[in-house]
């Protein structure tokens, strides 16, 4: 089991359950007027951190407003520049990520080491392997990522810092499971799980389930997440999704939705993009069906507590099986959420 790190409230390594984070997409000079409540619904869907990029000192009030409306524990993500980590302290920021090999001189880092310590900060050591060290050794990537990471918590541990997570990512699926495979043998330091650079939803989805369902499988990783060219609603759905695959988390509505064939007669597809951040930012232990038709969807969702079958104009919603009502499109995902409630 690895040690246990605190992130704010939330618990990551050792016996706590495996956390889900993803990385604000806007800049935090646009940092949107509605970021409260777009925070919530991600939370609702089962993300736990949020990261935000803090790349310059002048974003101060916008990074310390996020720190207040966010709902969950909020890590700065600092590159190159000791101070912005300095000064995302001030912003209630409860970890930082930072790669010391891009911060420069080692003062700095153990200066945002220091200050981490006072305040009761988690520090993650993100690793890529575009910005190792020079290789001098001749070692393979995993390896040089390894090593790379234990220098660094060495630094980190002769500041009597320990409230560590390690990151070591690559985009490339073999070098990234090896990597956190030989790292998880010589250390007991939880390790956040991803793949970088992974592509858009589709390449991210596999190349990173591959990965990382290999990892968790094996008991290596505390927290994850899935980088996607896309929304990052889809990365936490995608996290949360494997981790229920898994079996690593319980709860939450299973959606059923058909491939969509020939015989379709309602856009099941666009139907399922409308509603699905809802369904599952709902808590309720049911099974969803969303499909396409009503020749062979009732029977095809058969174990589903509710499904929705279009036909045409109409949509035919069902209860355990049976037909519950039978309502236009336009009405179709009111009804369904209504339902939903009373469920
Ligand atoms: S539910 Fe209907 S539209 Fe969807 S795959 Fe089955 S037969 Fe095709």
């Amino acid at each position: 089991m690895t040690k246990q790190v605190a992130l704010g409230s939330l618990l990551i390594g050792g016996n706590a359950p495996v956390s889900v984070q993803t990385m604000y997409d806007v800049p935090l000079s646009d940092l949107e007027p509605k970021f409260a409540s777009r925070m919530e619904v991600l939370k609702a869907m089962g993300c736990d951190v949020m990261r935000i990029s803090y790349p310059d000192i002048k974003e101060h009030d916008q990074l310390a407003r996020a720190v207040k409306e966010c709902p969950m524990p909020v890590v700065a993500d600092i590159h190159f520049d000791y101070r912005n980590a300095l000064d995302a302290i001030k912003c209630g920021v409860a970890g930082l990520r930072i790669n010391p090999g891009n911060i420069g001189d080692r003062w700095k880092t153990e200066e945002v080491v220091k200050a981490a310590k006072d305040n009761g900060l988690a520090i993650r050591i993100g690793l890529n392997s575009g910005s190792l060290p020079a290789n001098t050794k001749k070692v393979s990537v995993p390896k040089l990522m390894t090593d790379t990471a234990l220098e660094y918590i060495s630094w980190f541990e002769n500041l009597d810092f320990y409230n560590t997570v390690v990151s070591l990512k690559a985009s490339d699926p073999d070098q990234t499971f090896e990597a956190y495979k030989h790292f998880a043998s010589v250390s007991d330091y939880p390790l956040h799980l991803g793949v970088t650079e992974a592509g858009g939803t589709v390449t991210s989805c596999v190349r990173t389930t591959w990965t990382l369902g290999r990892l968790l499988e094996k008991g290596i990783g505390s927290t994850l997440r899935y980088s996607i060219t896309g929304s990052i609603e889809d990365e936490v759905a995608a996290g949360v999704e494997l981790l229920r695959t898994l079996g690593l988390r319980k709860g939450g509505v299973r959606i059923v939705s058909c491939p969509m064939c020939g015989r379709k007669s309602f856009d099941s597809q666009s139907f399922l993009a409308k509603v699905q951040s809802r369904l599952l930012a709902c808590k309720k232990d049911i099974c969803v069906a969303i499909m396409g038709c009503q020749v062979n969807g009732p029977g095809e969702a058969k174990g589903a507590d509710i499904a929705i079958c279009g036909i045409g104009k109409k949509v035919f919603i069902y209860k355990k099986g049976e037909i519950f009502c039978e309502v236009g499109v336009e009405e179709a995902e009111d009804r369904l959420f209504k339902l939903i409630e009373n469920l």
